[in-house]
């Protein structure tokens, strides 16, 4: 079962999460990261790093989190692979706890 990332990333991408990966299965967008589900070896050492509580086990994902299971399987096959940590988004601390963000992801 493959780690995920949530809603709580988009507009934020602090990047705290991608160098402890141990085989490289973050994809960035422009406003959030996802993870390759067919890559993540469920090591769930990625999951304390993220300062916003975006990354959680795909079971332990909330009902209105569900999409995001999908989309991150989806966009990692269109968004390029990243393996140092990027630049956060330049708003992310306005938007590190603003809820319902899914609206605001960009492709
Ligand atoms: S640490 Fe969290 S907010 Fe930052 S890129 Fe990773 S999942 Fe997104
Ligand atoms: S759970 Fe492990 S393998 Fe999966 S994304 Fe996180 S650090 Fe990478």
């Amino acid at each position: 079962m493959a780690f995920i990332v949530t809603s709580s990333c988009i507009q934020c991408k602090f990047g705290d999460c991608i160098e402890v990966c141990p085989v490289d299965c973050f994809y960035q967008g422009p406003n959030m990261l996802v993870i390759n589900p067919d890559e993540c070896i469920d090591c769930a050492l990625c999951e304390p790093e993220c300062p916003v509580n975006a990354i959680l086990s795909e079971d332990e994902v909330p009902d209105a989190e569900r999409a995001l299971i999908g989309l991150n399987a989806e966009l990692s096959k269109i968004w390029p692979n990243v393996t140092q940590k990027c630049d956060p988004h330049p708003e992310a601390e306005q938007y590190r706890h603003v809820k319902d963000k899914l609206k605001l992801l960009q492709r």
